[in-house]
């Protein structure tokens, strides 16, 4: 049996990427030539915000006392989660060095970057745990500096909540500038900024083709956009909570995807009709964005068997990925493309979102297909070293001098042969 589409999009990631490509490129330009006064021009045009952008001390702290006491024991239990995780991670990553023939030794070493510029995103929601997840592996990793950046509130500044976990996740500035305009002072070490060595962090469309322009001038972490998210599921699957977590992503925004993929149509059609009603009960910023997302956006397939579901999620190659499905090992051992996966009705995509552990930074539009999310080892340069003893050298300088004559490259080859006639004096070489 064919797929089949109980709902299709009319809209997808790609709908409007060239107005949106023209838009941001434009801004990046007018900022590269016009410094802090035209970010500063561009924060007034999209967030009405003309106070202080790079946070004092003063700021800071009075932002901080403004954050209600269990708040802040919920962010410091989700940084400790995040922190373990990541510390666990960068454990996987180690120096090594091995004799790659007698006497010639080669190794590699990780090198954090510098300068880490965290985008924590906050147009519609003040997204806490962005500052969580980017600004804490920043630090586990070793950067030695590290700015968060979120757009401010008209009159406001910065959520003070977002203040706090920047603050406590180890940011040592916090510049209130959001979108591409904060973007951009971090990748130009405006505001007395160092300039970012490496760009992290989600945020909308903007934020996202920002990242991606300006990639190769600035290292990014991945294309990190709107909201993605698939769920697969069976028979044997609770329509009622399928329905309630389709729901959760798309209040992300208008243009935040969520599809279910499911090899039972009963089960499909009892989520399609309780998606609109729980979306109904949702308060009115997020009945918009979910409404918006699920009119647009969301798409239900049914497949023929478990296999070709796997296959279409692969191919969709979700940010999120969920399984409300029997036997979660085959899932977890035939899926390949998603950003974090998400196996049985016991966890869900909110916990993974504020407080697992796990990174929420996650690829999206069809990135999973050649990414994982954000770790320590974005921000780790894997570079190598090497060092030889003399009679290490000779072998090694021979087939150089070799092949470096049948690729034309004469001067390559004069390297090893000024190495060999030094070292071996009384030897020939051919
Ligand atoms: P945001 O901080 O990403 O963007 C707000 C900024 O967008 C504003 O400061 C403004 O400067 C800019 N902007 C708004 N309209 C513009 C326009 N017309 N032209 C140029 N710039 C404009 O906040 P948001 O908008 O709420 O979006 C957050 C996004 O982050 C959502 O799409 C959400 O799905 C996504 N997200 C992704 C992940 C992930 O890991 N992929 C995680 C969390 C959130």
């Amino acid at each position: 049996m064919p797929r089949e589409y109980l709902k299709k999009a009319t809209l997808t990631a790609q709908s409007h990427a060239s107005e949106v490509h023209d838009t941001v490129k434009t801004i990046l330009a007018d900022i590269e030539a016009g410094g802090d006064a035209k970010a500063l021009e561009y924060a007034v045009k999209f967030d009405k915000f003309e106070g202080n952008v790079l946070m004092t001390q003063d700021e800071i702290d009075a932002a901080i006392a403004l954050v209600p006491e269990k708040l802040k024991a919920d962010i410091r239990f989700a940084h400790d989660n995040v922190r373990r995780f990541a510390e666990t991670q960068k454990a996987t990553v180690s120096d090594v060095q091995m004799e790659i023939v007698p006497g010639f030794v080669a190794g590699q070493k990780a090198i954090p970057v510098d300068a880490a510029g965290c985008y924590v995103p906050g147009g519609r929601y003040s997204h806490i745990a962005s500052a969580i997840m980017t600004v804490t592996t920043a630090k586990v990793a070793g950067c030695r500096h590290i700015t968060a950046c979120s757009p401010p509130r008209p009159g406001e500044g910065v959520a003070p909540a977002i203040v706090y976990a920047a603050h406590i996740c180890g940011a040592d500035s916090i510049l209130a500038m959001g979108g591409v305009q904060g973007v951009a002072a971090m990748t130009y070490g405006l505001f007395g900024l160092p300039r970012a060595n490496i760009l992290v962090g989600p945020g909308n469309q903007f934020v996202a083709e920002a990242k991606r322009i300006l990639y190769g001038k600035v290292g990014i972490d991945m294309i990190a956009g709107p909201t993605d998210s698939l769920i697969l599921a069976d028979s044997s699957a609770d329509a009622h909570v399928v329905a309630t977590d389709l729901v959760s992503q798309a209040e992300h925004g208008y243009n935040s995807p969520v599809w279910l993929v499911t090899d039972d149509r009963d089960l499909a059609q009892k989520v399609m009709e309780l998606v609109p009603v729980l979306i109904d009960d949702l308060p009115e910023l997020n009945r918009e964005n979910a409404s918006a997302a699920w009119r647009d956006y969301a798409e239900v397939i049914v497949c023929s068997d478990r296999e070709e579901m796997a296959a279409c999620s692969d191919e969709y190659a979700p940010e999120h990925l969920t399984v409300q499905a029997e036997d979660l090992d085959w899932w977890l051992d035939r899926l390949t493309c998603y950003g974090s996966l998400f196996l049985g009705e016991e966890t869900t995509v909110s916990y993974g979102d504020k407080a697992t552990g796990t990174n929420h930074v996650l690829p999206t539009s069809g990135a999973a297909s050649y990414t994982g999310g954000l770790s320590v080892h974005k921000y780790m340069k894997i570079v190598t070293w090497q060092r030889a003893t003399r009679e290490g050298s000779k072998s090694i300088a021979e087939a150089t001098a070799r092949i470096s004559r049948l690729e034309g490259m004469e001067g390559h080859a004069r390297a090893a042969d000024v190495r060999l006639a030094k070292y071996f004096p009384d030897e020939q070489f051919d």
